[in-house]
């Protein structure tokens, strides 16, 4: 199977330039201009964007959480995913208490196989550190799952104490893995989350007035710090106070290689949202919470100027009904998460790059091309180049969309960003040269996605 793409305005992290794009089989094959080579689809892109797949790096698909399980398993969710522009998943694996790492990683294989419609990775999320644990990290960093999520927060279910982050640190300096840290201190926000539900403050707000933002930035700067003193790399996920920014550009002044990601809903929603009427405010109960509006403002700026280096969606799905009102009376009960995963490039090409936030090579990188190279997938991902898997977006910068749970394809009853408009739309999606979203529509397979071994540092 061959395709051609033509007169499209092809963009990367560094270029802009008319061109064609020549896919044969799964990779990309030839890019020039004014291709006449024959091919059994040609695409037109003229007017239209095309740029490398998204690169989602932090998404729950399928994940047991408070008692529930989030509402996309891996092919809804990869087929949202999809149709939103994203051709690349790493998504997290548990080990719980008491299992191997390699169990773990058979767990979420499983749910991925026969089901992913695009390509996906795994991040180990080890919680309890023992020696066979250590050198289980090292087995997987050679088998390509090169990176591992720990938790400063959620005390007695995924909470590592400093000892054991410390360790897991020194070992990646050994293997070459990368550490991923949920950065809140656990422990305060436990002692203010007791203190509010006995004053009988039980409502969606209270979720996000327990955990301030001093208590990520002290976590951001805790992990740095062991992370400097372990001599390797750390990744901050989902960063979302303006306070914990602070601490990452603190430290990459000083010369330290601390990377952030932040998410779409920190840049487009508020702690405004926490006070929507009756239980609304459910919906955007996630960790780390929404923060002041001003905060979104100062993310932009550490995104234009490289404080943060990535922009995921921490896509972890709970529908309203019998889902988050598993809260109802109890902020501390309702479900982690909201829903992302589709709606990522839309709304940071829209409220990124239209304003002049950042620029249209600067949206490409954030997206695509800097979490490749941070988890080892540069370059067979992340970029349109000869060589590279033919992940493509043709994408129309003039075209706009309504969003709504209607229209979505999340499995999920409600959208946080119900009603926004947006300009600049996913057209045709091609994953690893099938075309797998066309006319609105999904014409891959599930199962079609094939699991990524990673490169280690
Ligand atoms: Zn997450």
């Amino acid at each position: 199977m061959s395709l051609l793409v033509k007169g499209g305005t092809i963009v990367t992290a560094t270029d802009r330039y008319s061109g064609d794009v020549f896919v044969d089989g799964e990779t990309i094959a030839t890019i020039g201009t004014a291709l006449t080579m024959p091919a059994d689809r040609v695409i037109d892109a003229a007017g239209k964007y095309v740029l490398p797949g998204g690169i989602d790096v932090h998404t729950h698909l399928d994940m047991p959480f408070g008692g529930t399980t989030s509402a996309d398993d891996f092919e809804s969710g990869t087929i949202a995913a999809a149709h939103g522009g994203t051709t690349t998943v790493v998504d997290f694996a548990i080990q719980y208490h008491g299992q191997t790492l390699h169990h773990a990683w058979e767990t979420w294989m499983k749910k991925a196989e026969g089901k992913a419609a695009i390509d996906y990775g795994f991040h180990m999320i080890i919680t309890e550190l023992t020696g066979q644990v250590e050198q289980e990290m090292d087995a997987l960093v050679r088998q390509g799952l090169t990176s591992f999520k720990l938790f400063m927060a959620y005390p007695g279910v995924f909470m590592l104490d400093d000892a054991s982050i410390f360790r897991a640190l020194l070992r990646t300096g050994k293997n070459g893995g990368t550490i991923c840290m949920h950065a809140e201190n656990g422990g305060v926000i436990d002692v203010l989350v007791k203190k509010a539900l006995a004053e009988g403050n039980t409502a969606p707000k209270y979720h996000a007035l327990t955990r301030p933002a001093r208590a990520e930035a002290e976590a951001t700067h805790r992990a740095i710090a062991l992370a400097e003193i372990a001599g390797v790399p750390i990744y901050i996920v989902h960063l979302s106070a303006a306070e914990a920014l602070e601490m990452v550009t603190e430290a990459r002044d000083r010369g330290l290689p601390a990377y952030a990601e932040t998410c779409p809903q920190y840049l487009f929603l508020s702690y405004d949202n926490y006070e929507e009427p009756g239980f609304e405010g459910a919906k955007y109960v996630m960790s780390p919470p929404l923060r002041p509006k001003e905060t979104q403002d100062r993310l932009w700026r550490g995104l234009a100027f490289n404080d943060l280096q990535a922009i995921s969606t921490d896509h972890c799905p709970f529908c309203m009904k019998e889902q988050k009102t598993l809260g109802e009376g109890d902020f501390s009960r309702i479900p982690n998460g909201a829903p992302g995963i589709e709606t990522r490039m839309s709304l940071v090409y829209d409220g990124g790059v239209r304003p002049g936030r950042i620029s249209l090579n600067r949206f490409v990188e954030l997206t695509s091309t800097a979490p490749a190279k941070i988890f080892g997938l540069f370059p067979r991902k992340g970029t349109i180049a000869p060589g590279s898997d033919a992940d493509l977006v043709v994408f129309d910068p003039n075209r706009k969309q309504r969003l709504s749970v209607n229209t979505l394809h999340m499995k999920v009853d409600y959208n946080p960003y119900e009603g926004r408009e947006v300009t600049g739309v996913t057209d045709t999606v091609i994953s690893r040269g099938r075309v797998v979203i066309e006319g609105g529509k999904f014409t891959g397979r599930a199962g079609g996605g094939a699991f990524l071994k990673r490169a280690s540092r």
